[in-house]
């Protein structure tokens, strides 16, 4: 336990939770009230209307009280049935917690990954890029008798700092002629990375409070199309708190058929605002920025992104690859204990061989620049033998670029 205080504060680089903005705080202090009452009417339907501005869908978009593995459940609960086989592409540690979780709920997933392994690194080739859509295409026209009910994708994976092309997942899927649901998790990538439920086709999308959304951790939600609605209606897997028709009859009215999170959506209603005020697309653009530069800094000191492929460089976080024998969890805790930054840890594969740095929410220029100069400083400490001065390079690239700043009235 740590029995001083540290001066300042502490710098959370995990690519989520990511750091919650005072005014989401403040928000979070309004008094709690009747979840029943007229007042809160107005703000569910506030809540629910701003959802599917962000989720770009005029379709449902379902609240609930729980953390992202929460509406993982719900996501394959409400469309599936027992035994139902499904296709699950796996982009790193993720993608495999959701696949486990499919196995665990009676469900029969197929991995679908990209072979091998990466000759420099020891990391598997799967791990290191997006979802390949040839390779989905190519299992659903193998599958005639529809057998597959839905494809799974992980559209940002934390793990790993790499996205995936949903819009092509969606055409692979079309041009099979298979009628399998489109399901993605984009529980990191949401209003962080351009996301549309409608416009790609997703039959379900899964999210999370405590990432893009600059939110703690808490509530998390379903974006649901007709055809999942359709699909729900003969779905057999067991599940009453995680099912969508009484909720989304009952949010009808801007209430819920059980007690909500009500302060946690008093700070939605407000990060809406936040980001609209912002632009969402002036939202992405200054992560694709802050991730542009923090990858200037790792190729300066001389390390590798844990993306191996820049089309699909994430713009939420970077993986870090530390050189062969340089434990990277050491490296972090040593960061945390001189420099009060946290860093995520490498996950499951990728565990003592990588750290992830997170550039989401409302992460600017200088907050960017605090957690590049406490990993420079702590990799020097630990030893490792660096090239250049990441903190350099960085300030290069955002010097040089225009900036998305904030314009104050
Ligand atoms: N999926 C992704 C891509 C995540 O990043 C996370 C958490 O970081 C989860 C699922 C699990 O969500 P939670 O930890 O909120 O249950």
């Amino acid at each position: 336990s740590l029995n001083f205080h540290p001066a300042g504060r502490h710098v959370l680089g995990i690519p989520g939770p990511s750091p919650v903005p005072d005014r989401l705080l403040r928000a979070m202090s309004y008094p709690t009230i009747d979840h029943r009452g007229p007042e809160f009417g107005v703000l569910g339907h506030r809540v629910l209307a701003g959802l599917q501005r962000i989720f770009q869908t005029r379709h449902p978009v379902v609240v609930y009280p729980a953390s992202g593995t929460g509406a993982w459940e719900a996501a394959l609960t409400n469309v599936l049935s027992p035994g139902d086989a499904v296709l699950m592409y796996e982009t790193g540690h993720f993608a495999s917690l959701w696949r486990k979780m499919a196995e665990r709920l009676g469900l029969a997933p197929e991995v679908v990954a990209l072979p091998g392994i990466c000759p420099q690194t020891g990391l598997p080739n799967s791990w290191r890029r997006g979802v390949q859509p040839d390779l989905i295409e190519r299992r659903l026209r193998e599958d005639g008798g529809h057998q597959i009910k839905a494809v799974c994708v992980v559209h940002n994976e934390t793990s790993t700092g790499v996205t995936s092309d949903i819009a092509a997942v969606r055409r692979a899927i079309d041009a099979a002629g298979h009628p399998a649901l489109l399901l993605v998790d984009t529980i990191s990538g949401l209003a962080s990375a351009d996301y549309r439920h409608d416009e790609w086709g997703v039959d379900v999308t899964v999210s999370g409070s405590q990432k893009g959304l600059m939110l703690p951790p808490g509530i998390s939600f379903n974006a649901v199309s007709p055809k999942a609605l359709e699909a729900a209606r003969s779905a057999r897997l067991p599940k009453a708190f995680w099912a969508w028709d009484e909720i989304i009859e009952i949010n009808k009215t801007g209430y819920w058929p059980y007690t909500p999170n009500t302060n946690l959506l008093y700070a939605l209603v407000e990060a809406v605002d936040m980001l609209e005020t912002e632009g969402l697309s002036a939202v992405f653009a200054r992560h694709q920025r802050l991730g542009a530069a923090c990858r200037a800094a790792v190729l300066a000191w001389g390390l590798d992104v844990q993306c191996a492929d820049p089309a699909v460089y994430s713009p939420v976080l970077t993986g870090v690859v530390v050189p062969q024998g340089v434990d990277a969890d050491a490296v972090r805790q040593l960061i945390y204990e001189r420099f009060n930054l946290s860093l995520g840890t490498g996950l499951s594969k990728l565990k003592g061989r990588m750290f992830r740095i997170g550039h989401l929410g409302e992460c600017n220029d200088l907050s960017l620049l605090a957690a590049l100069s406490g990993c420079e400083m702590g990799l020097k400490l630990a030893g490792v033998r660096l090239q250049g001065s990441g903190v350099a390079a960085a300030m290069e690239v955002l010097q040089h670029s225009a900036t998305c700043q904030a314009r104050y009235p």
